[in-house]
C-alpha cells in the first residue's frame, strides 16, 4: 500500500498538521507500506516555497522519514505540485477531446448570484449549467474575449465509499449544479483536480486527512470515475479513505496557521522536544492513556504500534488546550 501527506505550504507547520501526518504515517507504517509526502503548492498566491523546506525541516525534526517525495525523488520527476502543471494541462486536453469538461465564461457575480447561500469560508460549487450549452459559435466569441475556466460536465449520480472513522458514506451529485471547476480563469488548477491527478500518479492507495476535506471526497469520486473513462486500458485505483477529526482550540476554533502558538517553530523556541510535541498529540488524539505516560515524551518509532481504531477518532473535532 501507498500512504500519504499532502500539506499545503502556506504557513508554518503547526500542531493540527502534525495531528494529521501522525495518523498517516501511523497507518502507512503499520502496513508495510511506502510513505509519500507532496506539496500541494497549487495555490500560487497563497503558498511559498521557503514555507515548504521549512515545513520540510519541521518534518524531519519531529523525525518523520519518508520513502518518496521532496529532498529524495521517487518515481515522480517531481513532488511540488507548483511543477506538475503540464502533467494536469495533459490530462484537461484529454477530458476535453472526449467532451467530459467545458469552458466556463461566467464571471463570479453571476456565479454568486445563482449559489444557494453558502456558510461563511465555504467553497461554492453549485452552478446551474448556463455554460454547458453554449453552441460552438458561442463558445468561439466569447474565447475571444475572456479566457473561461473549465468544468466537469458531471451526471447526476449517486456515490457511496466507506470511511475508516466516519462510516459508510453517501453521496448525490446533480449533473449542472454539481459541475464543479477544474481549471480557474486565471490558469489556476484546482485543488480537486491537483490532489486526484496526483494520488493517481503516485499510486496512493490510502488517504488520510482532516475531516474538514469529507464533502470534497464525492467530487473527487466522481473525478476517478470520468479519469477511468478517459483512460481506459489503464487500471485507475480508488483509494481508501479515513477523515480524521480536526483539533481545535478551547473556543472550538479549527487550529489556523495565524495561531503562531502552536507551530512547531513556536513550540520548539519553547525548549519542547520533537517527542514531547508526538506524545501531546496522541494523548490528546486519545491514541493513549495519558495518564500511564507522565513525561509524555513518545518518540515517532514508539508511536506507530499504536491502535487508530479508537473511537475518539470518530467525533468531529479533538479539543487542545
Ligand atoms: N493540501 C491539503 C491541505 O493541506 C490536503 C489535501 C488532501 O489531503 O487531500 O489541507
Amino acid at each position: 500500500m501507498k500512504g500519504r501527506f499532502a500539506p499545503s505550504p502556506t504557513g508554518y507547520i503547526h500542531l493540527g498538521n502534525v495531528w494529521i501526518a501522525l495518523l498517516s504515517y501511523i497507518s502507512t507504517r503499520q502496513q508495510k507500506g511506502t510513505y509519500v509526502v507532496r506539496m500541494e503548492d497549487i495555490d500560487l498566491q497563497r503558498s511559498k516555497r521557503e514555507l515548504g523546506e521549512a515545513l520540510l525541516d519541521d518534518l524531519e525534526w519531529l523525525g518523520f522519514e519518508w520513502d518518496e517525495g521532496p529532498r529524495i525523488g521517487g518515481s515522480e520527476s517531481t513532488y511540488w505540485q507548483s511543477e506538475r502543471q503540464d502533467y494536469y494541462a495533459n490530462v484537461l486536453e484529454c477530458l476535453a477531446l472526449e467532451k467530459l469538461i467545458y469552458p466556463c465564461f461566467c464571471n463570479r457575480t453571476r456565479l454568486q448570484s445563482i449559489a444557494s447561500a453558502p456558510h461563511i469560508g465555504e467553497i461554492i460549487h453549485r452552478y446551474d449549467g448556463k455554460c454547458r450549452h453554449l453552441s460552438k459559435r458561442d463558445i468561439d466569441e466569447l474565447y475571444s474575449m475572456k479566457e473561461p475556466s473549465l468544468r466537469l460536465a458531471v451526471d447526476s449520480c449517486n456515490l457511496e465509499f466507506e470511511d475508516r472513522w466516519q462510516g459508510t458514506q453517501h453521496i448525490h451529485l446533480d449533473g449542472e449544479l454539481d459541475d464543479y471547476v477544474l481549471r480557474r480563469g486565471d490558469g489556476m488548477y484546482a485543488y480537486n483536480l491537483a490532489v486526484v491527478l496526483d494520488d493517481i500518479a503516485m499510486g496512493i492507495t490510502e488517504i488520510i486527512r482532516g475531516d474538514d476535506l469529507l464533502d470534497t471526497t464525492g467530487q473527487q469520486l466522481y473525478l476517478y470515475k470520468t479519469l477511468q473513462q478517459c483512460y481506459p486500458h489503464k487500471h485507475i485505483e480508488v483509494p481508501k479513505y479515513g477523515h480524521a477529526p480536526l483539533l481545535v482550540d478551547i473556543d472550538g476554533h479549527r487550529l489556523s496557521k495565524r495561531q503562531k502558538s502552536i507551530t512547531i517553530r513556536e513550540l520548539k523556541a519553547q525548549q519542547w522536544s520533537a517527542s514531547r510535541i508526538l506524545g501531546e498529540l496522541a494523548i490528546v488524539g486519545g491514541l493513549i492513556d495519558g495518564s500511564r505516560y507522565t513525561h509524555r515524551e513518545i518518540s515517532l518509532s514508539d508511536l506507530i504500534h499504536l491502535d487508530l481504531s479508537v473511537s475518539g477518532l470518530r467525533q468531529k473535532t479533538i479539543v487542545i488546550k
